[in-house]
């Protein structure tokens, strides 16, 4: 039996991963999840935020912008609306996402949607916070 993992992570626009892994804790709606190689099959829906990989000693993190994580005894694969490697974040592009958004929930304005303004702040802090630390 493999004793790896197969974590894959696509997006509309691209695979933006396939790599063999250690371990993968990912963000889930319920609290973040941790999964092994033969764990228990399930899915499970994300939230925006933070997922990390471990492959020997090397940790990578990845900003995932929701979507869903299907759980398999070899392979979780993750599709998500958006995702990218912490080192392919653009952080300018971060920071006016989210001081666009700022701008929009602070204007009081009826017209304002404001879970979508709510949900690009969130992305671009969570980009933004991974930028930082990779
Ligand atoms: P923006 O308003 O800057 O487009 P957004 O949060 O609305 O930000 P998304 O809809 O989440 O952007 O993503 C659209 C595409 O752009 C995706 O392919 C995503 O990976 C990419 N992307 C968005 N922001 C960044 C960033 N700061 N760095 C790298 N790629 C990004």
């Amino acid at each position: 039996m493999a004793d790896k993992l197969v974590l894959e992570i696509v997006t509309p626009q691209r695979t933006v991963l396939s790599e063999e892994v250690d371990i993968v804790v990912a963000p889930g709606d319920l609290g973040e999840f941790g999964v092994l190689v033969h764990h228990i099959p399930f899915l499970a829906k994300l939230k925006i935020g933070e997922l990390r990989y471990r492959q020997g000693n090397n940790l990578t993190r990845v900003a995932v912008m929701g979507g869903y994580a299907e759980v398999l005894p070899d392979k979780v694969t993750v599709l998500a609306p958006a995702a990218e490697k912490a080192t392919e974040i653009d952080v300018m592009r971060a920071k006016a996402a989210k001081e666009r958004a700022e701008r929009r929930l602070k204007e009081k304005k009826e017209n304002i949607d404001f879970a979508r303004a709510e949900a690009a702040l969130q992305r671009a802090i969570v980009r933004l916070k991974l930028a930082e630390i990779q």
